[in-house]
């Protein structure tokens, strides 16, 4: 049994990217349908990212109901600290920009709500396997929900908002085709019970290695220390982590707590050399990978569909199609300088495995010159806190 229906946009995935998506196509007055794969329930409670830029924070706050405002922290600025000693960024001063500290998940949550309250069509449990009819002005997203009923959108246009296992990417690129980097690091991620261990985020560059002293709730937070990508989040003690965190903060004492969650993230950059063909189009996850150290990840989400929902109201509302023939395009401009600003701090910030006493030396010198002159400071505050959507 195959149940088959028709909207004017299909997009694959409830993540960040479909449902700021979908909001903002039913605001233009477009309609949508969206399928994931996972339960409400899972996409609720999955911990992710935490950093948000201003433009970010402001699309969501606009949204009825969200709490980005409430649950959310602002942050002027962070600290970064090499050679044992920390040096403010003031965002603010800088920049006239800050960014908030909203957990992905809380900010779906609020998403999902609004949306399902507004009348959404949205499948959970439903699995998109590939797209049909690619070429033509109608392809259908074919799927199958949990007991194994399939289901066929047809669709003006489809989004593939699907993360970083994208199957609408395959129906564009034909394979996984793009710009690729591996990094020869990790982050080894815990959170614990504990109150901040400082006012503002730590980034730390030591002589064993990065770590990033984050935060999540007065109660929460969230620290992560560079490791093997390879490393097995299970063979350290807690001892060990803790050993491992305050050797890479020198001279600032972090304060300890029972950690309840670890996790070692790879690092990877990636961008797909093909963003749309025709009627099917990739945002998110699915079109790029940023490693994380420059909080990217979500907020390039939210700008891909930003600058999409605007070339589909000329696509859908208009018959023009000018807007959407320059979004990979415009999309592109942001993406390149997400990557380029998250492969700057991640190198600047991190001890290769290989690294020489020059390599070492050199680092160094370009942290000092970062902290040492208003336009360095100005050059970070500026990427960190993001470019103004669109
Ligand atoms: C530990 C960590 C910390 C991070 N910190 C930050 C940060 O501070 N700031 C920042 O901006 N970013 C951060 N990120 C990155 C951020 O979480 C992601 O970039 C963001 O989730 C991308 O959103 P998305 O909607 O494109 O994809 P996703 O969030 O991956 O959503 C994709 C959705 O598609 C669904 N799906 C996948 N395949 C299918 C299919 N075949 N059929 C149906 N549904 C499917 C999935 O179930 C999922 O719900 C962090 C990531 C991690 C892992």
């Amino acid at each position: 049994m195959t149940a088959a229906v028709r909207t004017q946009v299909a997009i694959v995935g409830a993540g960040p990217a479909g449902l700021v998506l979908s909001h903002l196509l039913a605001e233009a007055g477009i309609a949508s349908i969206i399928i994931d794969r996972r339960s409400r329930e899972e996409i609720e409670s999955t911990i992710r990212a935490g950093i948000l830029e201003q433009g970010t924070i402001d699309l969501l706050a606009s949204i009825e109901g969200s709490r980005a405002h409430t649950v959310g922290l602002r942050h002027d600025g962070i600290e970064l600290r090499f050679d044992g000693a920390g040096h403010r960024i003031d965002f603010a001063g800088l920049a006239g920009r800050s960014v908030w500290l909203f957990p992905q998940h809380e900010a779906l949550r609020d998403l999902l709500a609004a949306r399902i309250g507004a009348g959404q069509d949205i499948r959970f449990g439903v699995t998109a396997t590939t797209v049909e009819d690619a070429s033509g002005t109608l392809p259908r997203v074919v799927a199958v929900d949990d007991a194994g009923t399939g289901l066929e959108i047809a669709a003006d246009f489809v989004v593939g908002a699907d993360g970083s296992h994208s199957v609408v990417r395959r129906a564009i690129s034909g394979s996984h085709d793009g710009y690729f980097r591996e990094y020869p690091f990790g982050w080894f991620g815990i959170l614990c019970e504990a109150p901040p261990s400082a006012d503002e985020l730590i980034y730390s560059n030591s002589p064993d290695g990065f770590a990033l002293i984050s935060q999540r709730s007065p109660t929460v937070q969230r620290m992560y220390f560079q490791c093997a990508p390879d490393a097995d989040a299970d063979a350290m003690s807690d001892a060990q982590i803790w050993d491992a965190l305050q050797a890479r903060v020198p001279g600032h004492a972090l304060i300890e707590g029972p950690i309840f969650q670890r996790d070692v993230l790879r690092f990877r950059s990636f961008v797909a050399r093909t963003l749309r063909a025709g009627r099917l189009a990739i945002v998110g996850d699915a079109a790029h990978t940023v490693p994380p150290t420059g909080a990217k990840g979500m907020n390039l989400a939210v700008a891909d569909v930003f600058l999409l929902s605007r070339a589909l109201e000329g696509l859908l509302l208009r018959s023009d199609e000018r807007p959407l023939d320059g979004w990979a395009e415009a999309a592109l401009d942001r993406i390149w300088k997400a990557q380029h600003f998250s492969w700057w701090m991640t190198s600047m910030l991190h001890v290769a495995p290989d690294a020489t006493d020059f390599d070492r030396h050199r680092q160094l010198g370009e942290l000092r010159t970062v902290v040492g002159s208003e336009a360095g400071r100005t050059y970070l505050a500026e990427g960190y806190t993001g470019w103004p959507l669109g």
